[in-house]
């Protein structure tokens, strides 16, 4: 009875897996047909970007590569490279691919006032979990608007956010000025499945994903969001400090967020 029972926990396990990956896949899918696209159209006019928008295309063809390879090495229980990240440093180094998924009628706008502040995560994981950010961020805006994202060093006084201890956090906030959502909306986000996209657009596991990442890194996520104006949703992820080394009291060039 009870091995049964775990079987179909597995089963459970394996499907929400699956459609996460499936999930962060079509995303990536997305960038190929974009470029795809594009490519098709200037064909005639302008070869110059086409050769550009195939480029694009294949970059996302090798992230999804990428993908299916990390899925194999999870598959043989290889583990997770989680290491120190300047997560300003991330955000700035995905700007290409950015401004590429969500296309010439959004701006993408980033600001990093973490300072010397790291946190630990494994670098595709915590890309991906942007990328998805922002790809709900381009679908809100039915894509033309401003997304934004500011890393920060933020510093959590007693009254905490959710279940994160008062503390010392790197943030992620990503905000768009999209359709916004519902406090009925908002309630259910986080349940895997749960979409408001037409079928065949949305699987509704991007948000259940990086909740399930968020805790595994034992930070928390956070959403505001007003109908017709826009949604920020931030992630807090632990401050990584060095084993040793003197940590400096403050940020030299940004001051701590207070929240
Ligand atoms: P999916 O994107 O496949 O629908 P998600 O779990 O990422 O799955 O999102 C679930 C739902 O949350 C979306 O269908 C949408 O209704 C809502 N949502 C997520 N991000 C945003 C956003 N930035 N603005 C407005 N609604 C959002």
């Amino acid at each position: 009875q009870e091995s049964k029972l775990r079987q179909v926990q597995k089963m459970e396990a394996v499907g929400q897996l699956t459609g996460g990956i499936a999930h962060d896949f079509n995303n990536m899918l997305a960038v190929v047909l974009g470029g795809l696209e594009l490519a098709r159209r200037s064909l005639s006019k302008d070869p110059k970007s086409t050769h550009r928008h195939i480029d694009n295309a294949m970059e996302g063809a090798n992230r999804a590569a990428a993908l299916t390879r990390r899925l194999l090495a999870f598959s043989r229980e290889e583990a997770l490279h989680v290491e120190p990240l300047a997560a300003g440093a991330l955000v700035a180094g995905m700007s290409d691919l950015l401004d590429r998924t969500l296309g010439d009628a959004i701006t993408v706008s980033a600001q990093d006032l973490c300072g010397d502040w790291m946190t630990c995560a494994d670098r595709h994981q915590l890309e991906n979990v942007i990328l998805n950010l922002a790809v709900n961020a381009r679908d809100a805006m039915h894509g033309r608007g401003t997304l934004t994202i500011v890393t920060a060093a933020t510093q959590l006084a007693e009254q905490a956010v959710g279940r994160c201890a008062a503390g010392d956090y790197v943030t992620i906030a990503v905000s768009d000025t999209g359709h916004g959502m519902t406090p009925e909306v908002m309630e259910r986000v986080f349940e895997p499945f749960f979409t408001t996209k037409p079928i065949g657009q949305g699987t509704g596991l991007g948000l259940s994903q990086i909740f399930a990442f968020i805790r595994q890194a034992e930070g928390e996520i956070h959403l505001a969001s007003t109908p017709g104006e826009g949604t920020t949703v931030t992630l807090y992820l632990p401050r990584y400090v060095a084993v040793g080394l003197a940590v400096p009291e403050r940020v030299s060039d940004a001051a701590p967020m207070q929240i």
